[in-house]
This record gives structure tokens, C-alpha cells and sequence, in this order.
């Protein structure tokens, strides 16, 4: 368990549920002009990256130390508290310097032991008091997530969060980085009173996605989110695509549900014993299944037969997807359960071929 404090003692857990701001300051007028409507909605930390990682050169790389100057000004003019990505010695210091309140660390550097050991033993040499949250590294590896919040915290730092922000997978997606829900939930269970914020931004890429992801991260009892937002979106000069007027933002925040985590009503358990027992009842006829599977195996085997047969498993995939759709059941899920039982089935009646069992 890691002793940890909160990262804003002085917000109320309302006011910390939103971090909000561009993907990069690009001016002083538009770090301004968009922190400054945003602020009048009421949010209490603006983000803004100032150093940008890109995958290719040649893209917009940030503006650099010069616009940490602005975000004092945000600071100043809005009283909002300021946070901004940081990736090396040199970020650390100048940030800290500057007077921002938080740091971020950015996907491609959690994923960097050494990036992510030169930033604690610098956040350790300054001997400041400063929260810290970690973006989960661009592929899917919990250990490495891990590592890089325990470099931090052997740092000193005890005011210790992590952003889930999706993984990166090869080829197209809904998705721009994929949401692999059951590695934050993972984070959750090693470190249950670690914050955990949602960007949906990152995870999402496109606008139409971060209201119900919002909502999700939400339900799913994440503490809290972080959505890029600009003021002229459409011109951002990184990741247009995903970012949302203040006004937008606003909007979408109060149609978001916030759920009650403590609030655990008899009726609910109630529901949960059901589920409970649904889900032996869908083991039970799991094994049943696979019963009758080996018996088609041992069939099989006597009469030389192969394993597969091409053709049934396409009318086994077919004819369940239809019936699933008019039970209300999205196919790509039947088909991933209906692949999964297969292969299973498959790999049983292998075993029986090889007379490993019968
Ligand atoms: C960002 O927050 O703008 C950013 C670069 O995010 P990530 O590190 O998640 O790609
Ligand atoms: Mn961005």
C-alpha cells in the first residue's frame, strides 16, 4: 500500500474531477482566451502541453520554456491551478521553476525507465513538494505503468496519481488508443487509493467519443478526467480532431452522470446474487458444451476425421450472430465468445485425437 496524500488538499473532490485544457499553448492569446472561458465554468486546473513528443519530426513540437510565462499569467489572471507535461531534467526544473502545480508525465516517457529515474531523481533533487501523475506507458504493460509510479514515490513523491489514456495498437480503431479497461482496473486493485484520471481525449481522438467515454470512466469509478480543450478547436495545431470549445466541455460535463460509489442499496446486491448465479448456470453449460465436444472428438477420431471443419463453424458463427442480434447482443462480442468457445472446443478434441484423454 503506498502512503499517499491528496494531490489538491485544498479542492473539493468536485472541483479536482476536471483537468481541462489545450493539447499545446500555441500563443498567449489562445492559452489565455481558453483558459480564461474555462475558468468561467467553473474548472480549477488548466492543463497545457509545452513540450510536445511527436512521432515524426517536422509536426509541431510546442513552444517551449517561453510559454511557461503564459501559464503564470493563466495562474494569475484565473486563479486556476496549472499543470503541464514534462519529459526530461531540464522540463522538471523549469516547471518547477515557473511555479507550476502539477506534472504530468507523457505516455512515450512512462515507458522509459531512464526518462522516467532522471525525472524522480530531479524531482528529488529540488526538494520540492510537487503532484505527479503518470500516463500510462503506449503499450499495454501494467509492470511498466507500475515501475515508473514506484520511481516517483522512492523520489519522495507522495502526492502520486496516474492518467489512463489508452494503448496504441497497430491499424485502425474506434478508438485512437485503445481503452483496455482491465489494466487500470488492475492499477486500482495494487493501489486502491491511488487517483486515477480518465483522458478520454487520448483514448477517443475524435469528439464525438469523449461524452461517453466520460461517462464510462465515471461509472467505472475513476476519479476523474481530462479532456483537451481549445479555443478555436478546428485549428489547433495538435490534435485538433479530439479537442472541444470550453463551451462544449461545459455542456458535456453537466450531462454527465457522477454515481454515488458508497451508495450500495439492498436491491443491488440483490442483482448481484442473480448475476452470481447466471454466471455458474453459463459455466454449467459451458462444461456441458465441452462435454458433448469431446464426445464429436472421440466420433471424429474413430472414423479419421479432421478436427475442423471449415464450413460448420462458419454456420455455428452465423446462425448464433443472427439470434444474438435479436437478443439485443452486438456481433463482434458473439463472435469474439463464440471464437473463444471454439478454440477451446478445438483444443479439447485435440487432445483427444492425441489420446492425451478420453
Ligand atoms: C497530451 O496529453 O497532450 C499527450 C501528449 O498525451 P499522451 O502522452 O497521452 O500521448
Ligand atoms: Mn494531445
Amino acid at each position: 500500500m503506498l502512503e499517499l496524500q491528496p494531490i489538491f488538499p485544498n479542492l473539493s473532490d468536485q472541483e479536482s474531477l476536471v483537468i481541462a485544457g489545450p493539447c499545446s499553448a500555441e500563443t498567449r492569446e489562445q492559452t489565455l482566451a481558453t483558459a480564461r472561458e474555462l475558468a468561467d465554468y467553473g474548472i480549477k486546473i488548466f492543463r497545457a502541453g509545452i513540450w510536445k513528443p511527436r512521432t515524426k519530426p517536422g509536426g509541431f513540437e510546442g513552444v517551449g520554456a517561453p510559454a511557461l510565462e503564459w501559464l503564470k499569467e493563466v495562474k494569475e489572471t484565473t486563479g486556476m491551478l496549472t499543470s503541464c507535461e514534462v519529459a526530461t531534467r531540464a522540463h522538471v526544473e523549469q516547471a518547477l521553476e515557473a511555479g507550476v502545480d502539477m506534472l504530468w508525465i507523457g505516455a512515450r516517457t512512462s515507458a522509459n525507465p531512464f526518462a522516467m529515474q532522471e525525472i524522480a531523481d530531479t524531482l528529488k533533487d529540488s526538494g520540492k513538494d510537487v503532484p505527479v501523475m503518470v500516463k500510462n506507458p503506449v503499450n499495454p504493460d501494467l509492470e511498466l505503468w507500475v515501475g515508473a509510479v514506484q520511481r516517483l514515490y522512492n523520489a519522495g513523491i507522495r502526492r502520486l496519481g496516474v492518467i489512463h489514456r489508452g494503448f496504441s495498437v497497430y491499424g485502425k480503431h474506434l478508438y485512437r488508443n485503445v481503452p483496455q479497461w482491465h489494466i487500470p482496473i488492475e492499477m486500482r486493485l495494487r493501489f486502491p487509493n491511488m487517483p486515477i484520471v480518465v483522458d478520454p481525449s487520448h483514448i477517443g481522438g475524435k469528439r464525438e467519443l469523449i461524452a461517453p467515454l466520460s461517462q464510462q470512466a465515471l461509472d467505472m469509478g475513476f476519479n476523474g478526467l481530462i479532456i483537451e480543450s481549445h479555443c478555436d478547436p478546428d485549428h489547433a495545431w495538435s490534435d485538433a480532431a479530439q479537442q472541444l470549445t470550453p463551451e462544449v466541455l461545459n455542456f458535456i460535463l453537466h450531462t454527465l452522470v457522477i454515481r454515488d460509489e458508497k451508495e450500495t442499496t439492498e436491491n443491488l446486491s440483490l442483482l448481484r446474487q442473480q448475476i452470481d448465479r447466471i454466471d455458474n448456470e453459463l459455466l454449467e453449460t459451458l462444461a456441458r458444451r465441452m462435454e458433448v465436444s469431446r464426445e464429436i472428438g472421440r466420433y471424429k477420431k474413430l472414423h479419421r476425421m479432421p478436427v475442423v471443419q471449415a464450413t460448420r463453424y462458419n454456420d455455428v458463427i452465423a446462425t448464433r450472430v443472427n439470434a444474438g442480434k435479436e437478443m439485443q447482443m452486438d456481433p463482434e462480442f458473439l463472435k469474439t465468445i463464440l471464437l473463444a468457445i471454439h478454440d477451446e472446443s478445438v483444443r479439447q478434441q485435440i487432445e483427444i485425437i492425441n489420446d492425451r484423454k478420453s
